[in-house]
């Protein structure tokens, strides 16, 4: 497409065609109500999907028996991290003051990524749907009896379909199968061999696109709308997506709640969320902003090949424009967020509402991994770690700084709260997590050299 000049030559701009590491501070952001000026959507909708994702708590049990003793809820710890923040402050003067705490979604039941989230539920939501307008299901039912025999060869007409660039894939598949469907996932080139693997095992047919993430989502679709009985998983307009994901933010104040953590005024809170397409972190942050209004400050963080977000959103374009229009390649060994075009649906919604955004390096995907297995004990993928950009970046750039002078948070940020929130990890091989480990083991320098 022709893109205006004006829009290209723009300091940010530059910088991320440059594939620059930068920090870029949201000058839409809007305070009190205007913050959901980008969208209809409301805390209505988000309660709605927590209550369908009661309802099936009894199948979830029954299809999953890992679930049980969270009582069918898919639910991740939230842990403090004590030892990765000294690490952090030690390693890149990250200056963090208060809390730094880990959201892990990496070690999310079922999917093992912040994808059992919005994917899983989704899914559940279609089959609610299917079975109650065929008369299987009344509102009042045991949602178990899902899991017998008759409803499962019912559900076996039914076709279900996504573009992924992993571990979407693995989400709908493994829950899409469990519930009887025939289920197909487009892989993009960017997923990893071993989640195909996982897939086929599971009985999902894996089909594989040596092309990026948009056009394996552009033939699934295609595909599936070729067939009255097959249904598409939009991950770039869906609405049930977004609310599944939004979820997360109920249930992460209850767990601030039990951990003695308030959030106002005097305690910021400070979310820092790994993007892709955008609707796992759009979905997150719309629920913060819902619970905790103009107390959270929610930032997001993209490889510098594929910073889709912030070029849709630095540039107002949204998702009229691609990361290649600027001249980067899109390829990242962050799989999970690999992709070069945001949703369109979600720049739209965040424009009012996101704080900022941080990008950086590949190789710091893998530092920032290695610190947290030695500090933590704890394992999460490469694309999770970019979560880490955010606390290590809010002293280093000065648009962060004034960032937070302009909301006069400087004296209280020994009050504040910080989250990275790790969106995958859980089910990883060991052998694959063994290359990761070796994997940029000399950091920048094995990033000048390739
Ligand atoms: C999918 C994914 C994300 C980002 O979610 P989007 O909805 O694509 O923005 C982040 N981290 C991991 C590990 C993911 O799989």
């Amino acid at each position: 497409m022709k893109l205006d000049d004006a829009v290209l030559q723009t300091p940010i701009v530059r910088a991320i065609a440059a594939a620059e590491e930068c920090c870029w501070i949201n000058p839409g952001l809007k305070s009190g109500a205007g913050a959901f000026s980008g969208t209809t959507l409301t805390m209505r909708d988000v309660d709605d999907a927590e209550a369908r994702l009661l309802r099936f708590a009894p199948f979830i049990m029954r299809c999953f028996p890992e679930t049980v003793p969270a009582g069918g809820l898919i639910e991740s710890p939230l842990t403090p991290i004590e030892e990765m923040k000294a690490q952090l402050n030690a390693n890149y003067d990250a200056g963090i003051a208060g809390r730094l705490l880990l959201k892990r979604d990496s070690d999310l039941p079922i999917a093992g990524s912040v994808k059992a989230r919005g994917g899983i539920y989704e899914i559940l939501k279609h089959t609610e749907d299917l079975a109650m307008q065929n008369g299987l299901l009344a509102p009042t039912d045991d949602y178990a009896k899902l899991a017998d025999e008759a409803c499962r060869s019912f559900f076996r007409q039914y076709k279900v379909q996504v573009g992924s660039t992993g571990n979407l894939g693995l989400s709908i598949g493994i829950m899409s199968a469990a519930v009887g469907y025939d289920v197909t996932v487009h892989m993009s080139a960017d997923a990893r061999q071993w989640k195909k693997d996982l897939l086929r095992s599971k009985g999902v047919t894996v089909i594989e696109y040596a092309s990026d993430y948009s056009e394996a989502v552009r033939q699934g679709r295609a595909l599936s709308d070729a067939d009255p009985m097959s249904y598409f998983v939009d991950d770039e307009n869906s609405v049930a997506l977004f609310l599944g994901y939004a979820v997360a933010a109920k249930r992460l104040k209850t767990q601030l709640d039990d951990m003695g953590v308030g959030v106002d005024e005097k305690h910021p809170l400070f979310v820092y969320i790994p993007c892709g397409v955008g609707g796992a972190p759009g979905g997150i942050a719309f629920g913060l902003k819902k619970l905790f209004g103009d107390a959270v400050h929610v930032f997001f963080t993209e490889p510098v090949q594929a910073p889709c977000m912030l070029l849709g959103l630095a540039t107002g374009l949204n998702s009229g424009i691609s990361v290649q229009d600027v001249g980067l390649t899109g390829l990242t060994h962050a799989d999970g967020l690999a992709v070069g075009r945001p949703s369109g649906f979600v720049g739209g919604v965040m424009a009012p509402m996101l704080s900022g955004e941080f990008t950086l390096e590949d190789y710091r995907l893998y530092d920032h991994m290695r610190e947290l297995m030695v500090t933590e004990k704890l394992f999460i993928e490469p694309s999770a770690c970019a979560a880490f950009a955010g606390p290590v970046g809010m002293r280093r750039y000065d648009a962060a700084r004034a960032y937070i002078e302009a909301h006069g948070l400087t004296d209280l940020m020994p009050q504040a709260t910080h989250i990275a929130w790790a969106t995958g990890g859980r089910l990883v091989p060991e052998k694959i997590r063994g290359e990761y480990v070796e994997t940029y083991l000399r950091g920048a320098y094995d990033t000048w050299q390739s």
